[in-house]
């Protein structure tokens, strides 16, 4: 059985500045950063009559490989469908795509996933953006309120980690749009949360950035994130994140904690990708 205990907050300097950082990538091994928090209500959800948990989206999505360590451990099988594999993968299984296939995943190919309604499977959206993620996000909140003169900054994919901890947080919650751009990000606030006083503030950057394509200024700012702080980030959120933060630092009060949300198994195939790309040696 999973335990999840209060991660620990620690001191870094990063380009001569001090944050606080939220080490949820220390949670637990096979279930950590943010995905613990979103599914840790279905660590003692009651299953009872469903046998099959099915989701969706990228094959190589920290959520999917969560969501399998979560099936392997309640007994449950685990469908998920997503529209392709690239070539690459294919030929040399690597990160989350490997490691969920291993914990038993059965892996869908279609172009046209339509919702199963089956009294016998749990449907889980996209990236966890679901209510259940509440609960376990309201931990990680109580973990976090007792720190004055704070500002909090996360990066976002669906956003549901950011609202419901600022539902849940009396400081301020700032965040930035990884996938899709501010518009999105807003739409999926309102989804979760319709009174918008209890939604994040989201900053922004004036170039426009791609979900999961390579940018030499993402590959560089992770590689001094590591040099500095000897902290692994991931590569998908936390370059755009801390671009986004620093460019935006005089928007927020004097002290900022940073969240590490997790995601370091799928940077086997990212750094693959940034090396092939970037390093002219390798
Ligand atoms: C899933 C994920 C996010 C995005 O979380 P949302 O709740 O969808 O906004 C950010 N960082 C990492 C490392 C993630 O795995």
């Amino acid at each position: 059985m999973i335990k999840i205990d209060p991660s620990p907050i620690q001191k870094i300097t990063f380009l001569g500045e001090v944050f606080l950082l939220k080490r949820d990538d220390l949670l637990d091994k096979d279930f950590s950063g943010n995905k613990a928090r979103k599914f840790y209500s279905l660590l003692t959800y009651n299953f009872k009559g469903i046998d099959t948990i099915i989701s969706c989206g990228g094959v190589q999505s920290n959520a999917m490989y969560s969501l399998s360590v979560l099936a392997k451990i309640k007994n449950l099988k685990f469908i998920y469908y997503s529209d392709h594999v690239p070539k690459y993968l294919l030929k040399n299984p690597i990160g989350n795509y490997k490691y969920a296939l291993k914990n038993g995943m059965i892996l869908k190919i279609e172009k046209d996933f339509k919702i199963p309604h089956s009294k016998s499977s749990l449907f889980i959206p996209q990236g966890g953006a679901f209510n259940l993620a509440e609960d376990g996000i309201k931990i990680l909140a109580n973990e976090l309120k007792h720190l004055r003169d704070i500002d909090i900054f996360l990066p976002s994919g669906t956003g549901t980690t950011a609202l419901y901890l600022q539902k849940h947080l009396h400081q301020k919650v700032y965040t930035c749009a990884c996938v899709g751009d501010k518009e999105y990000l807003k739409k999926q606030f309102f989804s979760l949360e319709s009174n918008k006083a209890k939604h994040p503030t989201i900053l922004t950057l004036d170039k426009k950035y791609h979900f999961g394509k390579l940018y030499k200024e993402f590959y560089d700012i992770w590689l001094k994130l590591k040099r500095e702080t000897k902290i692994e980030f991931d590569l998908l959120y936390d370059p755009l994140g801390w671009i986004t933060l620093l460019k935006n630092r005089q928007k927020m009060g004097k002290n900022v904690l940073y969240i590490h949300q997790g995601g370091v198994i799928g940077n086997e195939s990212m750094i693959q990708r940034y090396k092939r790309k970037f390093d002219e040696n390798s």
